[in-house]
């Protein structure tokens, strides 16, 4: 074998994870809260133990996939000296200041620790598309990296170990608006009958073709180039987006996933700044 990787947790990613490591010629240490996971993976060649202490005895990097940041402090806070001088890679989701918390955590007890981030699903897990995102200590990022790589592209963002979180919650937070104005889409589209596959292949369209237009209007954020508007000003976005709100709702439909946008436009219309380009609303998300 390659090496020996310790994997904590075999949910469906940690199982994922574990399966494409061997495949791949690392020999695998598991453990998993409920013990009966294990048993396939044995059959597949891999060693389980019965504690996380004795898991992070034999592995040379140990990988950590739970639930979430509570349930990896209450399970490795117990093993901190037996993951003493290990690495440590936790590719739980969790919030940047979480693992921001956990990586100090593990400098106090002597642990090299690296955190992840995972923008895959169990299914796409080496496969062309799986990409993961790392942050942390950077040397524990070199040494782990043959063994990340197997499992999507390995991507080290710099030393704060909050910066893989950061991104993931980033990216997430643009697919979850994105996917929610679909739904608005399809319930709106559904009032006449259209099915939601119609409504989806409408959007996907919409979409790849208006999508680009990010990469021209992102320079003018990073210069603060708003006014007078490069693009599509205020005056014109605000009634736009307020007829949107208005069509919603006579075919029965809530707007409330536009009403946030519309607040924000009528801002900049109500503090002088409706010949500002409306990509200016970035401004207004800044929390002061
Ligand atoms: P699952 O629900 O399939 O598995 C959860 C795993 O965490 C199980 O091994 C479970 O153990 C363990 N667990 C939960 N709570 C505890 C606890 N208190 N103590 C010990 N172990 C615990 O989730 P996934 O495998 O899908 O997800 C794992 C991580 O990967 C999550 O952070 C998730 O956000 C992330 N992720 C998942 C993606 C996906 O598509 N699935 C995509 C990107 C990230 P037990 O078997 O005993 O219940």
């Amino acid at each position: 074998p390659k090496g020996t990787v310790t994997i904590l947790g075999l949910g469906a990613m940690g199982s994922a994870i574990a399966a494409r490591l061997r495949e791949t010629g690392y020999a695998t240490t598991v453990w998993n809260r409920t013990a009966a996971k294990t048993e396939p993976h044995v059959q597949a060649g891999a060693t389980a133990v019965a504690t996380i202490a004795e898991a992070v005895q034999t592995g040379d990097i140990i990988l950590a996939v739970l639930l979430d940041h509570k349930s990896i402090h209450d399970n490795l806070e117990p093993a901190a000296a037996e993951l003493k001088g290990k690495i440590l890679v936790n590719i739980t989701t969790t919030t940047p200041n979480e693992a921001r918390a956990t990586a100090a955590w593990a400098a106090e007890h002597g642990i090299t620790y690296l955190d992840g981030a995972i923008m895959a699903v169990p299914e796409m897990i080496g496969r062309p598309g799986s990409r993961l995102l790392y942050s942390g200590d950077e040397n524990a990022f070199a040494i782990a990296k043959p063994a990340l790589e197997t499992l999507g592209t390995a991507e080290y963002q710099g030393t704060d170990a909050g910066l893989a979180s950061l991104k993931d919650m980033a990216l997430l937070s643009a697919m979850y608006q994105t996917f929610g104005g679909l739904l608005q889409a399809v319930a709106m589209m559904r009032t006449v009958g259209t099915p939601a596959a119609q409504t989806a292949e409408d959007v996907i369209n919409w979409l790849t073709a208006v999508l680009p237009v990010m990469e021209s209007l992102a320079p003018l954020i990073d210069e603060r180039n708003y006014d007078p508007a490069p693009g599509q000003d205020v005056a014109f976005t605000r009634p736009a987006v307020a007829s949107i709100i208005t069509a919603s709702r006579e075919q029965g439909v809530s707007a409330d996933f536009l009403e946030p946008l519309k607040k924000h436009l009528d801002e900049l219309a109500a503090t002088g700044r409706g010949t500002a380009d409306w990509i200016s609303v970035v401004e207004q998300l800044t929390i002061k």
